[in-house]
């Protein structure tokens, strides 16, 4: 309270409320009432990571429910009982599609292309989006890929040109290797195969590829995390002694893949492999404290891990970043 106003003052102003109650009178609105704006969302999220600039961008979500995504070897009421645990429903949930900008000052880096135009009306979203946090395509010096799979490569072409248009690209080699050729692709991967042949490849001229645990840019270096595809990369990045991990799809749903990282998932190819990449890596990101940023996390997909017991739990950062 203002020490200006005494205790007169206050008698005065509760005196005058309580008469108006009484009376029943309230002042006539003279204004029109706000009108409703809609949901409003954060769809951009850029912080510091020491010298670097990390932006992550919203390029999309859909809704579906989670099960038999997660767990379909399982009774569907396990997948229901966590969800409710966890204060969320357990019959619908949001993929959410994130892509990271890391510009490290002396390169502008992507990591993943987003679903690209057209694949569905609420996805799709990078390249209008990269126009607000002030990047344009042509400015992207390297395209990194985590995996090949159409969530992650849609944006890779607008028409028959490369949406990123003086950008090498960096591939794992047995990922770009495993859609090349395309031997063992399981049904439900058939169009991504095509896709593949048909964005990727032939950007596989001008390409970099990694095979192991490699520097791809000056303080941002591979982890392989195979399983989810075949290839799959998350990517390590450092500057100043702060690290990031971005995981791309090595857990894709922060409570049923993060808790139960057994859970198989019906996206991961090679499910054995996908769990014991998921389990060690997020046991990584425990130990070491390591802030994650990962493509499938709720918005802005910054967070930590913590473990708990045989478990693990996706911690969303505050203000670490901004301090
Ligand atoms: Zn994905």
């Amino acid at each position: 309270m203002d020490d200006r106003i005494n205790r007169r003052d206050v008698l005065k102003l509760t005196g005058g409320a309580a008469s108006l109650a009484a009376f029943g009178t309230v002042p006539a609105k003279v204004q029109a009432a706000a009108p409703m704006q809609g949901v409003l969302r954060p769809e951009i999220y850029r912080f510091k990571l020491g010298a670097f600039e990390v932006t992550n961008i919203l390029d999309g979500i859909v809704q579906r429910p989670p099960y038999p995504t997660f767990a379909g070897n399982l009774p569907a009421a396990m997948v229901e009982e966590l969800a409710k645990a966890n204060g969320v429903p357990g019959n619908n949930y949001e993929q959410t599609y994130v892509n990271t900008i890391v510009n490290t000052g002396r390169e502008l880096v992507l990591f993943d292309t987003g679903n690209g135009r057209g694949r569905n009306p609420t996805v799709g979203r990078l390249t209008e989006l990269m126009d607000k946090a002030g990047y344009k395509p042509e400015q992207i010096d390297v395209v990194v890929i985590t995996h090949g799979h159409p969530d992650h490569i849609g944006g890779l072409m607008t028409g028959d040109k490369p949406t990123f248009a003086n950008a090498r690209t960096v591939f794992g080699e047995a990922e770009f290797d495993f859609w090349r050729k395309g031997e063992n692709v399981r049904e439900a991967r058939k169009a991504n195969r095509e896709q593949f042949m048909k964005v990727a490849v032939p950007l596989g001229d001008k390409a970099t590829f990694v095979k192991t645990e490699s520097e791809v840019a000056p303080g941002i270096r591979s982890v392989p995390s195979f399983g989810h595809s075949p290839g799959h990369m998350a990517y390590h990045v450092e500057s100043n002694g702060q690290r990031l991990l971005i995981w791309g799809d090595v857990a894709n749903h922060y409570i049923f893949a993060v808790q139960r990282p057994d859970w198989p998932g019906s996206f991961d190819d090679n499910p054995d492999a996908a769990v014991a990449s998921r389990k060690r890596v997020l046991e990584m990101a425990a130990t070491e404290q390591l802030a994650v940023t990962g493509y499938h996390m709720p918005f802005p997909a910054l967070g930590f891990i913590e473990k708990s017991g045989t478990s693990y739990r996706w911690v969303p950062a505050t203000y670490q970043f901004n301090l």
